[in-house]
């Protein structure tokens, strides 16, 4: 394959945009660096890039991408909404809509509020955690992300005993101080954490299946235990279901589950394609937000019809019967033919896989906490990442992402993707 143009346009862009990207995985990163391609189109399970080349993907733009790109519904909707005005600065009845939509979905939401990003979802959670419980820290879990808000930029890293050292420059001690982070599926370490600081604890923030180590299921009884525990120390449980919420399910992760937070985070998916976060939670906790409570939390774009009309186009999409399970299907195929693959040319991996999203790991040991998946192999997954990218197969660049299926994937793509994986095994062997 031919770079030229993608190599060319890079250039350019270190001129004028901080790294060439704006955000920072995409420029190679995770995969020891490189020209990132730059795509020019996507339609259903394919994008195409500048040089002409054509991609199976499966980063699925970090997981909104389900239905497949450009879905005639959900871009109707959009064109729709370009007609009418993008903007109004008012009410609208789109938001009534969707709104009714998403708490018919996800029980546990009494009211809601759109936002702009995961990044503002989750915060506001906090914000407004910490107004309901008039507390201050919080506790998350190592490698889960929750956005770039300064709270959450820390990963204490070595048990429940140490307070956070902050992950970005410019996030202060003193917010590093509020945050403890403890190993996911360690329910002891979590134990210990609240026995330190259980009354200070405003809130409790969970990815309830988590999406940035890899695709990571909680163990048995895990997240009913975080659930009782956090409510036994009088602190609220906060999912972050920017990723999970319609990714596994029509509705968020904890009906997969089957417990329920006392607020939610939810992004990506539920805008279609489009900019879009909400949260949402019990009504005596939603009510601390303005205009009828002291918690402040305002957008001038937030609820725009052009994300409220994607959004809501896009969950007509995942209504349809079968849609799971044909993600499901696909996904098991395709970690069947990794396994094969693995073991014929004798190379060491893990899968998780959860219905249409799933992680590969070099290594052989489970992951089920971020330091296993630290320990998996990096320089190999650089390795295998470039071989799929010239073989027109195009995954997130990095160790720690997932790769995710769409309804637009057919069974074609994933066998012709499973021969590829065969051929970068077998340069790598
Ligand atoms: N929470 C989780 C679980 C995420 O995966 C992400 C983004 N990858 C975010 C929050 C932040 O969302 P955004 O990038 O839309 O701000």
């Amino acid at each position: 394959m031919q770079y030229t143009q993608s190599k060319a346009l890079h250039k350019e862009a270190q001129q004028h945009i901080v790294g060439g990207v704006n955000s920072p995985s995409r420029a190679y990163k995770g995969v020891g660096g490189g020209t990132p391609v730059y795509m020019e189109q996507g339609e259903g399970a394919y994008f195409w890039d500048v040089d002409g080349n054509k991609y199976i993907d499966y980063l699925g733009a970090y997981g909104p991408i389900i239905t497949g790109h450009a879905h005639p519904h959900i871009t109707e909707a959009i064109q729709r909404a370009a007609e009418n005005g993008v903007l109004y600065g008012t009410p609208t009845k789109l938001e009534n809509i969707f709104a009714q939509k998403l708490k018919a979905a996800i029980p546990s939401l009494d009211k809601v509020r759109f936002v702009n990003s995961g990044t503002e979802a989750v915060m506001t959670t906090v914000r407004v955690a910490r107004a309901y419980t008039g507390r201050e820290k919080v506790i998350k879990f190592a490698g889960c992300y929750h956005g770039h808000f300064d709270t959450v930029l820390v990963q204490a890293g070595s048990g429940p005993s140490t307070l956070g050292n902050p992950d970005s420059a410019g996030v202060t001690k003193a917010t590093a101080k509020e945050v403890i982070t403890v190993p996911f599926n360690d329910i002891e370490a979590f134990k210990e954490a609240l026995n330190h600081w259980g009354d200070q604890i405003a809130a409790v923030l969970v990815e309830p299946i988590v999406g940035n180590f890899g695709i990571v299921e909680p163990e048995e009884g895990f997240l009913q235990q975080v659930n009782d525990l956090t409510h036994d120390a009088g602190a609220l449980v906060i999912y972050d279901e920017v990723i999970t919420a319609f990714r596994f399910t029509y509705g968020s992760a904890q009906k997969l589950v089957g417990v329920e937070p006392d607020m939610t985070a939810m992004g990506k998916i539920i805008g279609g394609g489009l900019p879009i976060g909400a949260y949402g939670g019990k009504a005596e906790i939603m009510e601390q937000v303005a205009p009828l409570g002291p918690a402040y939390q305002a957008g001038t774009m937030a609820g725009n019809p052009a994300s409220m009309s994607a959004g809501i186009a896009c969950l007509e999409v995942l209504e349809e019967d079968g849609v799971y399970d044909k993600l499901d299907r696909l996904g098991a195929m395709l970690e069947k033919g990794m396994l094969k693959a693995a073991e014929k040319h004798g190379i060491d991996i893990t899968v998780n896989r959860l219905k249409g999203a799933l992680t590969l790991y070099f290594g052989s040991e489970k992951v089920i906490n971020y330091a296993q998946a630290e320990a998996t192999d990096g320089d190999k997954f650089g390795q295998f990442f470039k071989l799929m990218l010239k073989q027109g197969i195009n995954l997130a660049p990095s160790k720690y992402e997932a790769w995710f299926l769409t309804i637009a994937h057919t069974e074609e793509d994933i066998q012709e993707t499973i021969k590829c994986i065969d051929y970068a095994f077998g340069e790598m062997g």
